[in-house]
């Protein structure tokens, strides 16, 4: 039966395979890195497929996907792909031509590594160029963070792999939660109503729907809303139903710093990120608090953990409180998750021991 053909979506990836990825479908045996950047996945048939990962600056022109597809026509039969973290991978079925792609690509001034024990691209948010509630840009910030960590995406020596995420508000369309670093854009302040609008623009039941601490009630004699301050944790869903409750805020708008999230299942559970410094100021164009204590976390735990020890690893092995002592982060109020319990306690944890 012929495939409905519809206009949304990107089209069917298995139209896109490389021959030898549909010819050995769900038979690979297993892969390994045969040096920084270049992958072989081995089928039950005992064919072979040869990945080049190339880092890009996410934010790119069509010159340059020009160039990338000229150089994928040249040495693997026109196939390449993105990845979720922005790496472009080069997919070749011939073992000699993967020095010459490598020469190619470091000639264009892009670099090959991103695999084993290294820094992959950061993966984000679409930052101040797409979305509406952002509280930090996205791919201004990852650009300099990744500069200052450059070496560590073309050499494998770090003691396991780092994950590092970016979102640039709480509602996190990235994956922050379960990164090792992650790097997350915060508002601080409560939206700022605009009543004169907000019944010409908005529905009110919809927006006060949108609220997930129920800090938004209807004010009938506005026919406006009214918000809860101290119910309030400064998450911007409102502003996403409605254009007249304003959380952007250029003064009070952050960054924070979570550690500790993994998504694997490898010696320890999955975890999530948990905040360590939860304020930084906003600073662009290059974000230099933001790049200096990221540099700081990667290189504390790679001078502390053990081999094969992730962020979270390293942490649960010598303990929160001995992470934010060798850090010299401060602990704060912040720390404490107890936001339900915020208004009667500082403290809603047994497990930490000062
Ligand atoms: Fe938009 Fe928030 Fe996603 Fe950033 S993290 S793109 S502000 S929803
Ligand atoms: Fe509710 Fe979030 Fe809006 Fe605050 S910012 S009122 S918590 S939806």
């Amino acid at each position: 039966m012929a495939q409905a053909r519809t206009d949304i979506g990107p089209p069917l990836y298995k139209d896109m395979l490389p021959p030898v990825i549909k010819e050995n479908y769900g038979k690979w045996r297993y892969h390994e890195i045969l040096k920084p950047g270049v992958l072989v996945h081995v089928s039950e048939s005992g064919a072979k497929l040869y990945t080049v990962r190339a880092g890009s600056p996410r934010l790119i022109s069509i010159y340059f996907i020009r160039e990338i597809c000229d150089l994928a026509d040249k040495y693997c039969d026109g196939y390449l792909r993105f990845t979720s973290r922005h790496n472009i991978e080069f997919l070749l079925t011939d073992e000699s031509k993967i020095d010459a792609l490598i020469e190619d690509l470091k000639a264009m001034g892009i670099p090959v590594g991103g695999t084993g024990n290294s820094i992959t691209n950061i993966v984000h948010t679409q930052g101040w160029v797409h979305c509406h509630t952002p509280a930090t840009d996205a791919s201004g910030i990852v650009k300099a963070v990744m500069d200052e960590l450059f070496e560590y995406f073309t050499t494998m020596k770090l003691p396991a792999k780092m994950r590092i995420a970016l979102a640039c508000c709480l509602n996190m369309c990235g994956a922050v939660h379960c990164s090792d670093i992650a790097i997350l854009g915060i508002h601080r302040t409560v939206p700022r109503i605009d009543h004169e609008n907000l019944h010409k623009l908005c529905e009110i039941p919809t927006l006060t729907a949108s609220c997930p601490t129920a800090a938004i009630r209807p004010n009938p004699k506005l026919k406006s809303i009214d918000i809860k301050a101290e119910r309030c944790m400064y998450c911007g869903n409102c502003y996403t139903m409605c254009p007249s409750v304003h959380i952007i805020d250029a003064k009070n708008d952050a960054v924070s710093i979570w550690v500790g999230g993994k998504i694997s299942n490898s010696r320890i559970g999955p975890r999530f990120s948990r905040l360590a410094i939860p304020f930084l100021p906003n600073n662009p164009p290059r974000w230099p608090e933001v790049v200096d204590a990221v540099k700081k976390l990667v290189e504390l735990w790679a001078a502390n953990a053990q081999p094969g020890e992730r962020m979270a690893e390293w942490i649960e092995r010598i303990s929160w409180e001995k992470f934010f002592e060798l850090s010299g982060l401060p602990f704060t109020d912040k720390h404490i998750d107890d936001f339900t319990l915020a208004q009667t306690t500082f403290r809603s944890t047994t497990q930490f021991k000062w």
